[in-house]
């Protein structure tokens, strides 16, 4: 059947759908089967194998197999029994490290899979006579759906009712203009896609307006899953950090391998057998190169996102965790956000009242009507079940419901007395809302929202004093509505806004409070004290807005409180005077945020904006990090958002925030640590062979140290706790260097010491044994170990003691796996095949001696302030 070219029945006939009921369970279940899911064909994952193999794409750990290749030929040709142990061990240690790649990959890729399910999209949907939502995969043909603005469109299908409906279908048609669609509409067969306005396509959104829809494909057969092949091409990039940590393994790689070139010329000119020295050499360079730096990053961010989950933060794309660190300004929205969206309607003034009326259960009769005007212009409802309150719909308009209910005048019987016959419903730019009502006998357009809209809408009635009132109320922090309405003859067919919300006849106003959140207050102090200054956006009145942001702290003496008009009037340098003094901006449009944006942005800040309608996404889009409101959000500010805030609160962007600066100081730390001990090895072998002729480490040893003992203490290292003093420092600038403040110079002369502990320990085991291998051994040991421990050391930049040595419990999982690790070579006939020996007890001592000097020079340099916090 070609459905839109047939009319909403006949489609609903050929779907045998029912209107009223829509599918039933088992009907939905069958077609299930005979349809499959809701989802588009996902590009295959990497099997294992593949990942594995991937893994010896590094071009160093080719020449290394190819090494131990030709070693283990030389030991064929040889028949020297011993010379099979290197090149073996070296390719067990090379597929260890491969496996544990493959591990880590595949828990990143878990983590973030986990995360995909969470922003997974909805569908509202009617099966078994009731709308519940489900999970978009779960739709199928016959399904009827409701769409309203903002929703996406989870299944191509054809309207049976709209109402002023707009879907925005760029992604199939290239049009960015919204498509206005009309469920009455039938079309010609051949019609393009672009003008079958009688249907909507996954995909795509609603822009505007309401329908109800039934389900004419899913999955595969929609129309976007006809050119799903050209989607599927998308790849996951990575996250600036991770290009520029890629880019300096690509810097320190060329720098270990000049390294490793001389270590071998100075190795085969002192008369140490080639293939050794040549072994040791590559060792030296796969050790060093921390290719496997951008991987561990991925696995910290991921990580760091589950986190950030159980604290009501999804994240959507992986470097806007990153960004969070460095945010410096975050603009909020007011309503739901910094309060708490549970509005209470405390007051009423009725034209002609010398002052405003407290509300109560039995108002005067004048404030009765006017609630029966208001609650008549709502949706929703104020259900009463076991005797608690149940409101469903929008706070603003449950608390006048409740008002007018406790006065008496339940919404159903009010319905059922003045029947609406047509309606405008609220949008935020408009600020009003419109209904045409029955009311004994006469068609009446009752109009409400806010006082400065409306006043140039009113024929009759004292403005001024209105005017006055409303000032007076909002100073209090309540949020004003006025109410108006006037009679018409007959109900137009098509509601025109500008038609029915104007010469109206003024008939009075409603104040309602709306506490704030006491935990946006706290979270304000918390941003003050971390650099960042928390701005409030809201579309309600100046007045009303100022009072709840200086209860808040975000408004301080000297700031300035500024109105979307306000704001239009103002030329860019103007703004950009002005905005470091503007911390309320009042009755704002969504296209107002995206100035604000841009002007916080030109100064070079990191601006983070909340924002939940259809119109809010371009500014979502526009700020560094975009939050969407998951409760009050539309689809489509989610998909444009960084960030869906779970519970649309303003202290979990403050959380947030902490977590990205504790998942970057979190990365900095994995970085510093592997990068300090590797620059320790490439000094000491260096050194050593510059001094002595001699390596210090042989090529099995390094690889064991690098690619197998420190790998899981780094991980462990990048799931350390936030520190508690995140939120005392300033935010970091944009574009600062992972090395700024002194990290680098540190990291280096870390190294240094590492370095100069593993030639000390490799003197002193060659000096006493009398052999190269106890020297090597004692080496070994110290490298190997000091490692570990330098783990903890760089768990903080405070006293390992004042945060607690052993708070990491991960840490001390992989710190014990990887003792146990050394010691398995040490201590097991392990250690024939690495060239290990035992070592008289004194050694061993001297050895533990040497393991702890990090600690002391690392505790000494924290205490003298030498390692200053980096933010
Ligand atoms: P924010 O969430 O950005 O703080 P808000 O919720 O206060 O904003 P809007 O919902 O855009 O902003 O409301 C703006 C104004 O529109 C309100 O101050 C009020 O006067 C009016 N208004 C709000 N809700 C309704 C409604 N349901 N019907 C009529 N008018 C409304």
């Amino acid at each position: 059947m070609i459905f839109h070219h047939e009319t909403g029945e006949t489609v609903m006939q050929e779907l045998a759908s029912s209107l009223s009921d829509g599918l039933s369970s088992s009907q939905a279940v069958q077609r299930k089967q005979q349809y499959g899911s809701n989802r588009l064909r996902e590009k295959k994952k990497k099997s294992n194998l593949r990942r594995f193999i991937d893994q010896f794409k590094d071009v160093m750990i080719l020449i290394l197999i190819a090494a131990a290749a030709v070693s283990f030929v030389i030991a064929c040709i040889e028949g020297d029994p011993e010379g099979f142990f290197e090149p073996v061990l070296i390719l067990l240690i090379v597929v260890l490290n491969a496996m544990m790649g493959v591990l880590q990959e595949s828990k990143a890729e878990k983590a973030l899979d986990a995360l995909k399910n969470l922003s997974a999209p909805h569908a509202r949907v009617l099966r078994d006579g009731k709308e519940t939502v489900i999970d978009a995969s779960e739709l199928v043909p016959g399904d009827i759906i409701r769409l309203e603005a903002g929703d996406f469109i989870p299944a191509d299908a054809r309207l049976i009712q709209s109402a002023s409906l707009k879907s925005e279908e760029s992604a199939l048609t290239g049009e960015s203009v919204p498509a206005e669609k009309d469920a009455q509409a039938v079309i010609a067969e051949d019609a393009p896609l672009g003008d079958r306005t009688n249907m909507v396509f996954s995909g795509c959104s609603i822009t505007y307006g309401t329908a109800t829809a039934v389900v004419t494909a899913t999955g595969m057969n929609t129309e976007m899953g006809n050119i799903a092949n050209l989607l599927e091409a998308e790849e996951e990039s990575m996250t600036p950090l991770q290009k520029k940590l890629a880019q300096l393994g690509k810097y320190l790689g060329i720098l270990a391998l000049a390294a490793c070139a001389i270590i071998f010329v100075v190795g085969i000119l002192n008369g140490i057998p080639s293939m050794e020295i040549f072994m040791t050499a590559v060792s030296l360079a796969v050790s060093a190169i921390p290719e496997g730096l951008p991987a561990i990053v991925t696995i910290v961010l991921s990580i760091g996102v589950q986190r950030m989950v159980s604290k009501n933060a999804i994240i959507r794309r992986l470097p806007a965790v990153e960004t969070l660190g460095s945010a410096s300004i975050i603009c909020s929205d007011k309503t739901g956000t910094l309060t708490q969206n549970r509005m209470t309607l405390t007051k009423a003034w009725l034209d002609g009242m010398d002052s405003p009326e407290d509300i109560s259960t039995d108002n005067s009769k004048e404030i009765k009507q006017l609630l029966r005007y208001g609650a008549l212009c709502c949706d929703g409802s104020v259900v009463f079940e076991n005797g608690q309150e149940q409101h469903v719909g929008d706070p603003t308009e449950t608390a006048i419901i409740l008002a007018a209910h406790k006065n008496g005048m339940p919404k159903n019987e009010l319905n059922r007395a003045c029947p609406r016959l047509a309606e405008i419903p609220f949008d935020s730019d408009r600020k009003l809302m419109s209904t045409i009502n029955k009311i004994d006998g006469r068609y009446v357009v009752i109009v409400k929202g806010a006082f400065d809209v409306m006043a140039s809408r009113c024929i009759s009635g004292n403005l001024e004093a209105a005017q006055r009132i409303t000032e007076q109320l909002s100073a209090s922090a309540l949020r004003v509505l006025a109410v108006a309405y006037k009679e018409i003859d007959c109900v137009p067919a098509v509601p025109i806004p500008e038609e029915l919300e104007s010469r109206l006849i003024f008939l009075g106003l409603v104040g309602m409070i709306d506490p704030p959140r006491p935990e946006a207050q706290k979270a304000v102090g918390v941003c003050r004290k971390a650099g960042i200054k928390p701005v409030m956006i809201t579309g309600d009145h100046v007045v009303t807005a100022t009072a709840i942001a200086r209860e808040l702290g975000i408004f301080q003496d000297g700031d300035r409180a500024v109105t979307g008009t306000e704001l239009d009037a103002m030329s860019e340098t103007e703004l950009d005077a002005q905005v470091e003094h503007i911390s309320v901006y009042a009755r704002v449009s969504p296209e107002n945020k995206i100035r604000i944006v841009k002007a916080w942005q030109r100064k070079d800040q990191i601006v983070s904006m909340t924002g939940d309608g259809v119109n809010d996404a371009p500014a979502l889009k526009a700020a560094d990090i975009g939050c969407a409101m998951g409760i009050t959000g539309t689809d489509v500010a989610k998909g444009a958002a960084d960030i869906t805030l779970t519970d649309d609160n303003f202290a979990t962007i403050v959380d947030a925030v902490r977590e990205g600066r504790g998942i970057y100081a979190n990365i900095k730390k994995v970085v510093g640590f592997l990068l300090g001990t590797n620059i320790g090895e490439v000094i000491a072998v260096f050194a050593a062979m510059l001094l002595w002729h001699r390596s210090p480490l042989l090529s099995m040893q390094l690889l064991w140290t690098n690619l197998v003992t420190d790998s899981l203490p780094a991980i462990a290292l990048g799931m350390e706790a936030v520190e508690s003093d995140v939120m005392d420092q300033k935010p970091r600038p944009k574009n600062e260097s992972l090395f700024a403040h002194g990290f680098g110079v540190r990291i280096v002369l870390q190294g240094v010491l590492f370095g100069a502990l593993c030639l000390l320990a490799f003197h002193i085991g060659q000096t006493v044994t009398g052999e190269l291998a106890g020297g090597q051994t004692l080496a070994f040991l110290v490298l190997s170990l000091s490692q570990v421990i330098q783990a903890f050391n760089m768990r903080s930049e405070h006293s390992l003691f004042r945060i607690g040595v052993f708070r990491n419990r991960r840490l001390n999982q992989a710190a014990l796996v990887s003792i146990v690790l050394v010691a398995l070579v040490l201590f097991t006939p392990l250690s024939i095949p690495f060239g290990l020996v035992r070592l008289p007890v004194s050694l061993y001592l001297i050895g533990l001696v040497l393991i702890f000097v990090p600690v002391a020079v690392m505790e000494f340099s924290k205490a003298c302030g030498l390692i200053r916090h980096s933010h």
